[in-house]
């Protein structure tokens, strides 16, 4: 199913031929509009009329997200403040926040790109959309909502968290998908446990797109099992209008992110060099047709790789593998470069470990890691326990390269969240 099949399935030719025109347009417009890119285009020595094939991308300087925040408020706008119609803020971080505008027409794009997303999962103006994102400055629930009414489904824009009213929602409203974070979603797995609700019998869950925070295909798994649905990977950031900028299929197979959108590089994170598709290293992206706040060659800081060839499903944008981490998420332990999405893969593997972890960084660089056990995951012997610790260790030695303090711990114990998880506690003394 299409939403825009034309575009959608595009020669790669005629596809390439229309990001060079956009490319082309963006850089005039920044040039001759935001100030801030005259003069970081000077400083690379390069004009727009520079920009004669796609691989002069390179020739373009990065963004990065300190030029966002040093741009704060308006530094960025490329177009006249009476022109803006919406204006949204990163989310989540300290300091000074990111600033993002829209015109009227990126706003209706990205809600168009949100639709191709959704009906290409197989979404129609049947289905029952409940939106568990944060509503707000944060582009996660906003841009979500207003592309599932363009597709037609009834929206209910319940936002995160009020579990109790979550559930009532969903039973009274016969809710067929849910767009929410991974954590989110595995705690409303436990709670349905606890309530005595088994979502496969007393509700209409069919789909969720889960999004917002990184997690691997076994916390995917872990969802599908628990609620007896499909998930399907997403990724979108405020930067780049929030979701809809990649998403899967029905083949689940990896994100088709809108080239028509946004051109895309890979590059290696410490040196900015170009990598080949297939080779892993952080997304960079340029968008191709925002008006309101162009950005050329965004550092995503997300690492992620070009699936080569092409899908099942007869699109030719390009998908990309999930996420599995970001530059900044990267912990340093004892000398060790180690992303917490690798010990996430090792302990969603195992089917004694519950749904809640917690990684504890203190002293001088000790790590512990603090597990739940599934509610099956304990019969009362000691030995099993012990068992399970060194097992659970050694892989994740295996994983890591580095041996974790490892301490189990009954389920329901660790904090739960009801929004974006909070993974690692860092209160080393370093
Ligand atoms: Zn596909």
């Amino acid at each position: 199913m299409f939403w825009d099949q034309k575009i959608e399935t595009i020669e790669r030719t005629a596809l390439e031929a229309l990001q060079l025109m956009r490319l082309q347009a963006t850089v005039s417009r920044v040039a001759c509009k935001v100030p801030r890119y005259q003069q970081k285009l000077a400083d690379c020595g390069t004009k727009p009329s520079d920009i004669r094939s796609l691989a002069d991308v390179q020739r373009l300087p990065f963004t990065s997200n300190s030029d966002l925040r040093d741009a704060y408020p308006a530094g960025l706008l490329a177009i006249a403040p009476d022109e803006v119609l919406r204006l949204h803020t990163s989310s989540g971080t300290t300091g000074k926040p990111k600033a993002l505008f829209f015109s009227a027409n990126d706003v209706n794009n990205a809600a168009e790109l949100v639709a191709r997303c959704l009906v290409m999962t197989g979404v129609t103006r049947r289905d029952v959309l409940q939106n568990m994102m944060t509503y707000g400055l944060f582009t996660g629930a906003l841009v979500m909502h207003y592309g599932a009414e363009k597709v037609g489904c009834l929206v209910i824009p319940a936002g995160p968290g009020n579990s109790e009213k979550q559930l009532l929602l969903m039973q009274d409203f016969r809710t067929t998908i849910v767009h929410v974070t991974p954590s989110y979603a595995l705690y409303l797995a436990d709670f349905m446990e606890k309530k005595g609700v088994d979502p496969r019998k007393d509700l209409a869950l069919r789909k969720a797109f889960v999004g917002a925070e990184p997690y691997t295909e076994e916390t995917r798994r872990k969802i599908e099992e628990a609620l007896g649905i499909d998930v399907y990977n997403s990724y979108g950031m405020s930067e780049m209008n929030g979701p809809g900028v990649a998403f899967e299929c029905e083949h689940k197979c990896g994100m088709h992110l809108w080239e028509d959108n946004y051109l895309l590089e890979i590059v290696d994170p410490q040196t900015g060099k170009p990598l080949p598709d297939g080779q892993t290293g952080e997304l960079v992206l340029t968008t191709l047709c925002r008006e309101a706040m162009p950005l050329l060659r965004y550092r995503t800081r997300d690492i992620t790789s070009i699936i080569p060839g092409p899908c099942p499903c007869g699109r030719t944008h390009r998908r990309l593998h999930r996420i599995t981490g970001r530059t900044d998420d990267m912990l340093i332990v004892r000398g060790v470069n180690i992303y917490p999405q690798q010990i996430e893969r090792v302990l969603m593997s195992l089917p004694s470990v519950g749904r809640n972890y917690q990684i504890v960084l203190e002293g001088l660089d000790e790590m512990t890691i603090n597990v739940e056990l599934a509610e099956a995951g304990f019969d009362g012997h000691v030995e099993h326990l012990t068992r399970l610790q060194s097992e659970i260790t050694d892989r994740l030695r295996a994983e890591i390269l580095t041996k974790p303090k490892v301490h189990l711990v009954p389920p329901g114990t660790l904090p739960v969240s009801e929004g974006k998880a909070k993974r690692v506690i860092d209160s080393r003394s370093l």
